[in-house]
């Protein structure tokens, strides 16, 4: 019998080389792509041979079962999600809806999330411990997201901040950094990428007290470092270890 198949694979920040050869291979050899507009739009010229389904943003659980149709109709497909699909991605939910298609094998194929490629873009803010924490609150109710900040910040993690704005959020970093401010220094060293991986990419190096009035988009990247974090010229540098203490 056919093999059915669907990989649902992260594709990286949206450069080809930042996307693992694995990941390229898979969606060259898939006859069907899916995705979300922006993330299609990104890699559609690679790839000419195949059909592309696309579905605007917000309707993941509509691009899910598109592309399990799609695989369960034997074409083998991709499903792909921008960095790893598995960190704030459709992973868990293609998974998950996958229950009712029992014939179809599942294929998770890991990519460069934006806290590393962000990272990289600044040098190496994340060399010591670091939280990750979104500021989204369509799935998340803000009172766990403020939670895990004071957390993060008491514990002195480097913390790296997905989804800080959004045209119906733009006070959502402001107010994340308030709360931050409650627990850590003023001058804690930060960083903001926006467009990694992309022709626009840029990267901002600023204090925790100005990161509060920081403009940030739904494609920008913050990072906050921990109380060793330093600035070595334009580069964001935490330490493996503890110096003073
Ligand atoms: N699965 C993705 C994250 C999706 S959540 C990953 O692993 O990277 C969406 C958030 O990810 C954005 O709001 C932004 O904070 C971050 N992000 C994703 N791609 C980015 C890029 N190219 N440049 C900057 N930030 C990005």
């Amino acid at each position: 019998m056919e093999e059915k198949r669907l990989y649902i694979v992260g594709i990286g920040p949206g450069g080809r080389e930042d996307m693992t050869i694995r990941a390229d291979r898979i969606l060259g050899e898939c006859q069907v792509i899916a995705g979300y507009t922006v993330y299609v739009d990104l890699v559609k010229d690679f790839y000419p041979e195949a059909e592309f389904l696309v579905t605007p943003m917000r309707q993941e659980k509509e691009r899910c079962i598109m592309a399990l149709r799609s695989a369960a109709s034997g074409k083998k497909t991709a499903l792909i999600c921008s960095g790893d699909s598995g960190v704030y991605g459709m992973a868990g939910l293609a998974l998950q809806l996958a229950e009712d298609f029992p014939d179809t094998e599942i294929e998770v194929i890991p990519g460069i999330t934006a806290a590393l490629s962000g990272g990289a873009v600044l040098g190496a803010p994340l060399g010591h411990d670091f939280a990750v924490i979104s500021l989204s609150d369509l799935l998340t109710p803000w009172e766990v997201i403020e939670m895990r900040l004071r957390s993060a910040a008491e514990s002195d993690f480097v913390i790296c901040l997905y989804n800080p704005a959004s045209r119906k959020r733009s006070d959502y970093l402001a107010r994340a950094c308030r709360i931050l401010l409650k627990h850590r220094d003023p001058g804690t060293r930060c960083g903001l990428v926006k467009n990694i991986g992309r022709s626009e990419e840029t990267m901002e190096l600023m204090t925790l007290g100005e990161l509060e009035s920081a403009d940030a988009d739904m494609f920008t990247t913050v990072f906050i470092g921990n109380r060793e974090t330093f600035f070595s010229g334009r580069r964001m540098i935490t330490p493996r270890g503890y110096r003073n203490v």
